[in-house]
């Protein structure tokens, strides 16, 4: 029989932490029996189990169980219903354990007597996720120390430590004991292996010291990481809010100016055809020729403003609805408003050649404005005697409807900047007739909000093409 006076040496609530249940029993019976040798009584609280391999460890030392069962020396209790006896509203209760437990111990600390205590309760806690409640019950058993005689070896599976969050609470089990134990991979009595194993205990230490200090600072560089993100998203956010107001301020006031202006034109568009019909009296035919270059100024300006208000609407206009379009029709009813000023360019139009049943998802007034806007540009752009033309192809489930001319032609370095708001290159060509700079803009933001595009290509003096992409109808 192996007695291990150590174990009663190290104060009077001890713990021992294990890995395998068969060294666990191994330390409890060499405990007990030691107490039993020495005339003092012993307790088990264990799961059955350990009671099962404990009790044939004891015996294996010698002690006749039954015999010792029978004199009162030895109780066996069951740590499950033991428990289940004192616990109150989900924790253990101290009067339930002070009546319950009291009325084990008190008969057996008597007559100069110290009861010796094997329990588990705790480790049934723990495994229950009652953490705190075995804490508690920890505590209760040392209250109940001060008024009873006994030692008690408390024990705890190491596998419910096996977290870094562990760390705290078990700590917190190791100060409710006189001693802790630590588990069989480092309790070998042999000197020399104790040292190895201690010293293998040191290393993994150093080594989790290092990782948990290497983490503690990797985690401080991804939390400073995270919050100058959090600035950088949140000046962003600023900036972004900051230029849409003034983006908002830049639309109210355009849309507010091409309102008024629209006031003062249209009377000058009637006072210029009053005097055209001579309401004010026989107009000469120099004064006529005057009137109608007011006309057309008063035209022209109106178109102007009319594309400053269709290009701030299309900033802060909310998205129409998408719905089936016939291409066909679109394009066509775009080509014949656009007939009468190619003819007064004495160009040629090569009509479009589009499928008529072919049907798009998109908004069917925006297709044709900007189909009106590229043939538009196409006549401005190609001398007189050109040619312009429109041309249509399905692929990859999009439709492409090219118009090309064999104009002046684009430089390379001005294909992207054209879709620019107010970007015009300064051609000879459109002097007189200059717009604004805002067409082809408007023109693929419209193709955009469609989930379409719109792309050039170009040669210098030899013309361009220019493609709506839009999506088939699912
Ligand atoms: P605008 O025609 O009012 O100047 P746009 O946005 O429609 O404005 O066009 C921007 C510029 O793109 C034009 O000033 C012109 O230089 C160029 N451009 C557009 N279409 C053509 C074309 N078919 N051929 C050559 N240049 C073109």
């Amino acid at each position: 029989m192996q007695v291990l006076p150590a174990l009663h040496e190290h104060g009077n609530h001890v713990v021992q932490f294990y890995e395998e249940s068969d060294y666990l029993c191994q330390v409890v019976a060499d405990f007990l029996v030691a107490g039993l040798s020495n005339g003092d009584p012993a307790i088990v609280i264990a799961t059955e189990e350990h009671r099962v391999a404990i009790v044939s460890q004891m015996q294996s030392r010698g002690v006749d169980i039954e015999h010792a069962r029978v004199q009162g020396r030895l109780t066996l209790l069951d740590a499950r219903t033991t428990l289940e006896s004192l616990m109150g509203n989900g924790a253990p209760d101290a009067a339930l354990f002070e009546s319950v437990i009291g009325e084990v111990v008190s008969p057996a600390g008597t007559g100069g007597k110290r009861a010796c205590l094997y329990g588990e309760m705790v480790d049934l806690l723990w495994r229950d996720g009652l953490q705190d409640g075995a804490i508690q019950l920890e505590s209760m058993w040392n209250g109940l120390a001060e008024r009873h005689s006994f030692r008690l070896l408390c024990a705890y599976a190491m596998d419910n430590f096996a977290s870094a969050s562990d760390a705290e609470r078990f700590m917190e089990i190791c100060r409710q004991h006189d001693h802790a134990l630590p588990t069989e991979r480092y309790s070998l009595r042999n000197g020399a292996t104790q040292l190895l194993h201690i010293s293998e205990l040191q290393q993994r230490a150093k080594a989790l010291e290092s990782e948990l200090e290497y983490r503690t600072k990797l985690e401080a560089q991804l939390l400073d990481a995270l919050q100058e993100r959090d600035e950088l998203l949140h000046r962003e956010r600023a900036a972004r809010a900051d230029a849409e107001a003034a983006n908002r301020a830049k639309s109210d006031f355009l849309a507010v100016m091409s309102h008024e202006l629209r006031t003062p034109l249209n009377a000058i568009a009637g006072y210029a055809e009053l005097l055209e019909m001579g309401i004010a009296g026989p107009v000469p035919e120099r004064q006529r020729e005057m009137v109608s270059r007011i006309q057309h100024s008063q035209q022209h300006l109106l178109g102007l403003i009319d594309e400053v208000l269709t290009f701030t609407r299309s900033e802060s206009a909310p998205r129409r609805p998408l719905e089936n379009v016939n291409l066909a029709e679109a394009l066509r009813a775009a080509e014949l408003s656009l007939l009468p000023q190619m003819r007064s360019r004495s160009l040629t139009y090569m009509p479009v050649t589009c499928d008529a049943n072919l049907v798009v998802c998109g908004d069917a007034g925006r297709i044709r404005q900007i189909i009106v806007n590229l043939l538009s540009n196409a006549t401005k752009y190609t001398p007189r005697g050109g040619t312009v033309g429109m041309k249509c192809e399905v692929a990859n489930g999009r439709v492409a409807v090219h118009v090309h001319d064999d104009g002046v032609g684009i430089a390379p370095h001005h294909l992207e900047t054209i879709f620019e708001q107010f970007f015009q290159v300064d051609t000879r060509l459109t002097r007189t007739d200059e717009g604004l700079g805002l067409g082809l803009a408007i023109a693929r933001r419209f193709a955009r909000a469609m989930n379409g595009d719109l792309l050039v290509t170009s040669t210098i003096g030899e013309g361009s093409t220019f493609t709506l992409l839009l999506p088939l109808a699912g």
